[in-house]
């Protein structure tokens, strides 16, 4: 069966959950302590308290997850805007058909252009973005493109694993960019509420709320076992859009043995043509509680925050519970060429360059990593969830993300980016669990040092 879900149902559920006594809240939160996850009956509850007391030790949950389960690490992504064509209009979007500017699509000399770029520094694992246009950029287009970027190698630079986020499509089109080696195909709900959706959607293909909704269906009965689904935080009630995400994950568990491999968290920002008085901006304090609940109730999920949030509220929400953040981005088709200012698909609020982004996580002691092991070793879909929950892949995650951020630091680094990466590396290795891993990561390491490129366990 496919996905579904109905608004009054979920909406029910909220009501429903609202005024759970504390002793309920507190066995809650005692189960989510034991890193098993929560059922959505369990997180309406988490979401509709107003208990300050276990809205504190949600914070301290969710914190404590993300220490055991992912400790330092946080793995380095870029976008990669390709086309800004669009046949739909979201009321949301810069990008959206009827907005006037001019539009264009990336030859593959530029986006061997723009993958050079991002190589050189130090990027492994992009997000292909374009918007939806069977005409001016269809799935030929992206596939030539995933192929372009797959194929380019600048210096001992390369991308090793191009994540998609293309407008829901066909089982044909799905079975395309399997065949091909995608890493995780993305695609953001937007909004779970159905009356929202078509309200926001006002033109376009996307507008078909069902088909928008079952696209990871389609996408997983091709055989793509990565997918990685988000809302855009501040379209509706954020309580409806948690538990959305929850009963869409529950769904793509019990049907295909896997849930999202990753959320993404973008928080509504303001685009060209758009009118700011249509929605509900999310405040701090909420989107943190948006983070801390989601950590929580699924805590193997990957978790990503983009550009769009200041390099502060990125450090408090890292702390909280995500995994991913994006280094140097450009949200513009050929943004990274020229870095010219404008055109964007929306603005961004961290524009420092690669560098600094890990610089300044560095700083904060957390530990940038380039890794893509899974994706190459066969470890995803079903396969990736039973190691991530048998909790496993901390075994690997952490002498990767040293032996990425070692070969980053050898190709990229100046004399102070080393020295600093170093301390890093030597603080962490320490706390590998296992002696013949830590051994074998030392070894690496030097192999590393020594020109070695692409190790991995
Ligand atoms: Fe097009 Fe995507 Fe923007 Fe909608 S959100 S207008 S589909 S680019
Ligand atoms: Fe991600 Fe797998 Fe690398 Fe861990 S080992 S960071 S789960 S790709």
């Amino acid at each position: 069966m496919e996905m579904t879900i109905n608004a009054a149902d979920v909406e029910r559920m909220l009501a429903d959950a609202r005024g759970t006594g504390a002793r309920d809240l507190d066995e809650i939160l005692d189960r989510a302590e034991g890193l098993r996850g929560l059922s959505p009956k369990d997180v309406a509850a988490l979401l509709t308290t107003d208990s300050e007391e276990h809205i504190s030790r949600m914070f301290r949950v969710s914190g404590e997850i993300k220490e055991k389960i992912y400790g330092e690490r946080v793995v380095m992504f870029a976008p990669l805007y390709v086309s800004d064509y669009c046949v739909n209009r979201c009321a949301y979007c810069g990008y959206a058909c009827g907005n006037e500017f001019t539009r264009r699509r990336l030859t593959m000399d530029e986006i061997r252009k723009e993958a050079e770029i991002l190589e050189r520094m130090g990027h492994k694992r992009l997000a292909l973005e374009a918007g939806e246009d069977p005409v001016n950029c269809p799935i030929e287009y992206i596939l030539e493109a995933i192929r372009t970027i797959y194929d380019m190698k600048a210096g001992s630079g390369e991308i090793r694993r191009v994540n998609v986020n293309i407008a829901a499509t066909t089982e044909e089109n799905y079975k395309k960019l399997h065949d091909i080696g995608i890493g995780t195909y993305i695609l953001f709900q937007e909004t779970y509420h159905e009356p929202a959706y078509t309200a926001l959607h006002e033109a376009g293909p996307k507008r078909d709320f069902r088909y928008h909704l079952t696209a990871f269906d389609r996408a997983m009965r091709s055989g793509i076992d990565d997918v990685g689904g988000g809302v855009l935080f501040g379209l509706h009630d954020w309580r409806f859009e948690v538990l959305g995400l929850m009963l869409h994950n529950r769904h793509l568990d019990e049907t295909y043995g896997a849930g999202f491999h990753t959320i993404s968290m973008p928080r509504l920002c303001h685009a060209q043509g758009m009118d700011m008085s249509r929605y509900e901006i999310l405040s701090d304090g909420d989107f943190k509680r948006v983070v801390a609940t989601i950590r929580i109730a699924v805590p193997y999920t990957g978790m990503i925050i983009s550009t769009r949030e200041s390099p502060d509220m990125r450090k408090e929400l890292i702390r909280l519970g995500i995994s991913q953040v994006s280094g140097g981005s450009s949200v513009e088709v050929g943004g990274y060429a020229s870095r010219e200012d404008g055109g964007e698909q929306f603005e961004v609020a961290d524009r420092r360059p690669a560098i600094d982004v890990l610089r300044w996580l560095m700083d904060e002691e957390l530990v940038p990593s380039f890794c893509t092991a899974c994706y190459r070793k066969g470890r995803t879909g079903d396969r990736f969830m039973s190691l991530a929950k048998s909790g496993n892949i901390k075994n690997v995650c952490l002498p990767n993300a040293l032996m990425t951020l070692c070969e980053y630091m050898m190709d990229y680094g100046d004399e102070r980016f080393r020295a600093q990466a170093s301390g890093i590396i030597e603080k962490n290795i320490s706390k590998i669990a296992s002696d013949k891993m830590r051994a074998l990561t030392r070894e690496n390491i030097d192999r590393i040092k020594g020109g070695e490129r692409d190790l991995f366990v």
